[in-house]
């Protein structure tokens, strides 16, 4: 398991006598990284100094809100040329701090366009602070969104760190394309609001931190924190959105590489485990373009950024696997309640190797197996695919995503034209009849009426019904 402390002021005092023995510990408990923004001005020599020494430590220059007012012509001057050593991957932290009010909220907000006037000149993404007391929080929030908004255009590359606002203010950092962080205040008890925000907050824009040596989790609280302890968020955010510590471990890894280019890309996957299920990726072939898929975009075909990435994956397959190399990488199947045939592209495009590769997995000992699909098999194969399924296939989920056929054309783009949405809702009935569980999915996108598309599922065509986050795939 491999994670990511991406805030760590690993270069204050607090670290002095036992810097080294920090940072060995960090290394034990699997924190393969460690990202240490400057506070005040003179701490921005330390961290580039501290990377340059630790091949696991990167930086970020920047003056913290609270020393805003240290930021004259020449300041800015030496971060633009820190900025330019090859361990520093971000402008940070910088922000507004209406909490503690140690500069004045102008002379902060002077600082702060100056400095994102700086992350833009070098191309770094920014790490943003952003506190306010009781009141003055939202005032902090306004500020923060409208001077970010006045200089740069989404979306925009940055962490919000140490999150800690509203579902709102959290809607509004991500529209701006802002990528989220939470630190050990999210274990404590009493943080149930801070809790159900982060569980809204899609697990593809939340990364890590410890802020240390701020902010103890609970196991610590009180005593000072340490990137080893990052491992006790673990536990809360397998509970919040129901994975494993593995499953967390890897998004997060994998965001902070996106936003901070820390760390390796990901390869792409045949097989990819997500929870208690083993997902298994056929193809990127698709007989739809769906509005909201990541195959309509260009970054997919280039295998660039996030866009081919679920929950940690990387699904841009170069060349369709074969039954054999499914096989082996799916490995021992004991562990796995289903399989699932999924990923970017429609399964069923390759029905004979789905039924013989999930022929020989329940050989193996696969307990059940599923197929998400968008239930065009009929129309691909020119013949009724249900009764070829049963045996080998426990369920299907098909994606239904619209309540009328003209509104299927608009979202999803079939290349089957204005039949596919009856043939999907054949399809539908065919597998129902032939023993299968059935549910028909539907993303909540905007514009679609998710309850008429329950009744065609539920009271039409009498199966399970399942509506899925817009923007949350896996
Ligand atoms: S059917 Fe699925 S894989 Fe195909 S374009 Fe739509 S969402 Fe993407
Ligand atoms: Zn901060
Ligand atoms: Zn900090």
């Amino acid at each position: 398991m491999k994670l990511i402390d991406t805030h760590c002021h690993l270069h204050r005092e607090e670290f002095e006598g036992d810097r080294e023995e920090v940072i060995r510990r960090a290394r034990a408990a699997g924190v393969v990284f460690l990202l240490d923004p400057a506070t005040d001005f003179a701490s921005n020599r330390a961290v580039v100094e501290l990377a340059s020494k630790h091949p696991e430590v990167y930086a970020a220059v920047g003056v913290h809100p609270h020393d805003a007012a240290e930021l004259t012509p020449e300041a800015v001057e030496e971060i633009l040329s820190l900025a330019n050593h090859p361990k520093v991957v971000a402008i940070g932290e910088i922000g507004l701090d209406y909490y503690r009010n140690l500069s004045p909220p102008e002379v902060q907000k002077e600082a702060l366009r100056k400095l994102l006037q700086l992350a833009h000149e070098t191309g770094k993404p920014v790490i943003l602070h952003c506190r306010g007391a009781q009141r003055r929080s939202e005032e902090a929030y306004e500020d923060l969104f409208s001077i970010l908004k006045e200089l740069l255009k989404p979306p925009i590359a940055g962490l919000l760190h140490c999150f800690g606002g509203t579902l709102e203010e959290a809607n509004r950092a991500l529209e701006l394309g802002l990528y989220l962080s939470f630190a050990g205040n999210l274990t404590f008890p009493k943080a149930d609001a801070l809790k159900a925000v982060a569980k809204a907050v899609p697990f593809d824009k939340v990364l890590l931190e410890t802020d240390a040596p701020f902010l103890s989790p609970q196991a610590y609280r009180g005593k000072r924190n340490e990137p080893a302890h990052l491992t006790e968020l673990l536990g809360t955010w397998t509970k919040i959105h129901g994975l494993t510590a593995e499953d967390v471990a890897r998004v997060t890894t994998v965001n902070a590489h996106h936003l901070f280019g820390i760390g390796e890309a990901a390869d792409p996957q045949i097989v990819y485990p997500i929870g208690r299920s083993l997902y298994v990726n056929l193809t990127n072939a698709c007989t739809d373009r769906c509005l909201f898929c990541a195959l309509s975009t260009e970054e997919f075909w280039k295998g660039e950024g996030a866009s081919p990435f679920v929950k940690g994956h990387n699904l841009r397959i170069r060349r369709d696997p074969t039954v054999e190399e499914i096989l082996e990488a799916a490995g021992d199947l004991s562990r796995w309640e289903e399989v699932v045939f999924c990923g970017y592209g429609e399964p069923v495009i390759r029905l004979e190797v789905l039924l013989e590769a999930g022929r020989r997995l329940k050989a193996k000992g696969a307990r059940w197996i599923r197929v998400n699909t968008n239930g065009h098999a009929n129309l691909i194969h020119h013949r009724v695919v249900a009764p070829e399924l049963k045996g080998v296939v426990d369920e299907v989920s098909v994606s239904l995503n619209t309540p009328t056929a003209q509104q299927y054309l608009e979202v999803c783009r079939p290349v089957f034209g204005l039949p596919t949405y009856e043939a999907i809702k054949a399809f539908i009935r065919e597998c129902r009849d032939a023993g299968l569980k059935v549910t028909a999915t539907v993303v909540a996108m905007p514009g679609i009426d998710v309850e008429a598309c329950r009744r065609v599922a539920e009271e039409e065509l009498k199966v399970g019904y399942r509506v899925r986050t817009y923007n949350d795939l896996g």
